[in-house]
């Protein structure tokens, strides 16, 4: 469609597939990661895809990050900020400045990213597409930053939508349990946790992110991509489930 395409993270897992759907459908590509070989081993084998070597969470690459994308893509229609990383949280003893890096990672950057790109997104009338993750709803202990930095760009995504509409769109995924490993089975029990009866593949994402960005009536959403995992309401005792509390 020769869309140009911006992608954080795209040297593995969700984001990797992301890049590979955009340049599969005829776009340009470019994406940022701190992942120098691996960037550089995907980007040899496919034209049409640029790399920028760089951490999202220092707001001079992401500067450098978009001069070097507009150069080489000459425009920006779609922005997708999918690059994030888990922390541990207040019982680990989390301290402030890992949580703040986890929020520079998976807050700041989508907020600065949109603003670099606002003029481009505007004239072209573009799309943003925010990944989070069913984390943004519910908890394991021990995950505030990772959880906060999800619920944050949930939030972000509603607030860039009324902001930057009606030109761009601007929606969020919420990904549940994605195998981005080279893990080929699962235990039954981890299959039957998931009513949709499989663990979800970066294509699942994928696909998603090509949807909302070829739609043009939902804007300011966060939809869950989980395979109905976060929908299943079990209490102590059923399916043969035990709750066992920690005191
Ligand atoms: P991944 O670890 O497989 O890949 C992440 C990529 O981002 C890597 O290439 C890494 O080098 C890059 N990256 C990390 N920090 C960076 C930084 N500071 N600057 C630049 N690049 C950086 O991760 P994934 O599982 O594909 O996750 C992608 C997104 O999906 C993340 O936002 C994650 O929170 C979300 N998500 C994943 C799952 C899952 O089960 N895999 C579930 C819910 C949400």
């Amino acid at each position: 469609m020769n869309r140009g395409v911006v992608v954080t993270g795209g040297a593995h897992g969700i984001g990797k597939q992301i890049c590979s759907a955009f340049i599969n459908a005829g776009d340009r590509v470019c994406f940022i990661d701190t992942d120098e070989k691996r960037s550089l081993d995907i980007v040899n084998q496919t034209p049409g895809l640029f790399y920028f070597n760089g951490d999202v969470a220092d707001p001079a690459d992401l500067k450098n990050f978009i001069e070097f994308a507009l150069d080489k893509l000459k425009r920006i229609d779609i922005l997708v900020n999918n690059a994030c990383r888990g922390n541990k949280g207040i019982l680990s003893g989390l301290t402030y400045e890992e949580f703040d890096n986890t929020l520079s990672i998976g807050l700041k950057a989508p907020y600065e990213l949109s603003r670099l790109c606002k003029d481009e997104l505007k004239k072209n009338r573009g799309r943003i597409i925010n990944i989070a993750s069913s984390r943004a709803f519910q908890s394991e202990p021990d995950t505030e930053a990772y959880a906060s930095a999800k619920g944050g760009i949930v939030a972000l995504t509603h607030a860039l939508a009324i902001s930057l509409g009606p030109e761009v769109l601007v929606n969020c995924i919420a990904p549940g349990w994605i195998n981005v490993t080279e893990q080929e089975k699962f235990s039954r029990e981890d299959v039957a946790a998931i009513p949709a009866g499989k663990v979800g593949t970066p294509k699942d994402i994928s696909k998603m992110v090509a949807f909302l960005c070829d739609q043009d009536f939902i804007t300011g959403e966060t939809i869950t991509v989980d395979g109905g995992m976060n929908k299943r309401m079990i209490y102590h005792g059923d399916w043969n489930w035990h709750f066992k509390p920690n005191s």
